[in-house]
């Protein structure tokens, strides 16, 4: 860690300052807290003060201490908190290129599964890898992500699918992390896919969920939260209300994936205090009214949806989620990549905030601030991450543009020239 850190030049600064607690909904999620000419000054990891170049060059302890501060000249540039991809699944060993050659030729995601395609056929590699090579893998896909200017990470198990390999799994995310400059939030997804040798035995399957890899990894404490895919074909609500019960009882926090192949009933799920429901492509007015209904409740505990773009442009759909719906109800949400090897291998931030705006019609300031500070409350870590200001993290994204609409506008190339990670400058 540099002693201390001091961007000047800055020619925008996104600071997604807000005074509003809680994830940034509807109008808000336009307010970039946007400063020109900027500086910020991080001190031992964390951001001591946010302004404008002229004040701090004239600021008396930045004067005494000058030498001892490192400075970055940052003109011509645009620097944002580092993005937070809030929904990755970097814990598998090869792309899956014979279901994306049979999606091409017109199989669905359904019938690839069924002919042991899918998620499935990346269990072989998982429970075949050693730990050490898992990591390598899980370690390979987060240095792209930094790469991109992503400075915090989730990252789920969930293609081991026994005790053993999805322990195994969270330990490479652990080790990966360790080895890595940004911030992971662990995630087990025991709760995938039922594997092949609990067919037509969901329950049984569940059961091993709850009460083997559930206690296991809050007992050693690999990870934070607790995720279920809850869809046609995987688990049903019944099933992730027992997972989420369990996660409860053993104070790992919940998220899910709904919605992405069929309708999925949320409302019972939103007791359980989910921190995100993700996918949500088939959304109906109910759930509209569920989640907007939420705006009552403590603003720590708001469940954000988090859309996924990537996979719904990889698997060539034509409909993408109406997030302008979701937005003018109210509705927090986020935009994360979903890395993953069998629908959204890209590790690209700037890519997904590309395809919010072109094919989800948002702005590219909506985009941003769902990709960062929203990002940050879907992880539940925004007292750190997620914006520019004091006391919290230097994590920042610097991005060799003028504007900040560039970045989503120079679609699936990289801008990104540099970030900071917890105080550290690394060079792209
Ligand atoms: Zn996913």
């Amino acid at each position: 860690m540099e002693p201390a850190l001091l961007l000047l030049n800055i020619r925008q600064l996104l600071s997604l300052r807000s005074n509003t607690t809680g994830p940034r909904r509807g109008r808000e999620l336009s307010e970039l807290g946007l400063i020109e000419d900027a500086a910020v000054l991080c001190v031992g990891g964390r951001i001591a003060s946010v302004g404008k170049t002229k004040d701090a060059v004239r600021d008396s302890w930045i004067k005494k201490n000058r030498r001892k501060i490192r400075e970055i000249d940052c003109s011509g540039k645009v620097v944002l908190p580092g993005f937070v991809d809030s929904h990755t699944h970097p814990a598998f060993t090869a792309p899956r290129l014979v279901d994306f050659e049979q999606r091409i030729s017109g199989a669905t995601y359904e019938q690839i599964a069924e002919a042991g395609g899918g998620i499935r056929s990346s269990i072989v590699g998982v429970r075949r890898a050693t730990r050490a090579q898992l990591t390598e893998h899980v370690l390979a896909g987060f240095k792209e992500m930094l790469a991109q200017g992503t400075t915090t990470a989730e990252a789920k198990s969930g293609y081991g699918l026994s005790v053993e390999a999805e322990m195994k799994s969270l330990d490479a995310i652990g080790d990966a992390a360790r080895q890595w400059p940004g911030t992971v939030v662990p995630t087990l997804l025991g709760a995938h896919v039922v594997p092949r040798e609990y067919a037509d035995r969901e329950d049984e399957y569940v059961h091993i969920v709850c009460r083997e890899m559930i206690p296991r990894t809050a007992k050693r404490g690999l990870a934070r939260f607790v995720d279920v895919f809850c869809d046609r074909g995987a688990f049903s609500l019944a099933s992730t209300e027992q997972v989420f019960l369990a996660a409860r009882e053993h104070g790992l926090g919940v998220r899910a994936h709904v919605g992405q192949l069929t309708h999925s009933e949320i409302a019972p799920l939103l007791k359980y205090d989910p921190a995100s429901l993700d996918h949500m492509d088939h959304v109906d007015d109910e759930d509209i009214t569920a989640l907007a209904g939420q705006s009552a409740i403590s603003p720590s505990h708001q469940t954000v949806v988090t859309m996924l773009p990537a996979s719904n442009h990889f698997l060539g759909l034509k409909c993408f989620l109406d997030a302008r719906r979701l937005i003018d109800s109210g509705i927090p949400i986020a935009l994360a990549t979903d890395y993953n090897p069998g629908t959204s291998p890209t590790t690209s931030m700037p890519f997904v905030l590309s395809l919010a705006c072109t094919q989800m019609k948002m702005t590219p300031a909506e985009a941003i601030a769902a990709a960062t500070i929203n990002g940050a409350h879907a992880l539940r870590v925004a007292d750190r991450k997620g914006s520019i200001e004091p006391g919290k993290d230097a994590d920042f994204a610097i991005f060799d543009v003028e504007d900040y609409r560039e970045i989503p506008y120079w679609m699936a190339g990289n801008r990104c020239s540099a970030v900071v990670a917890g105080g550290t400058l690394l060079e792209g």
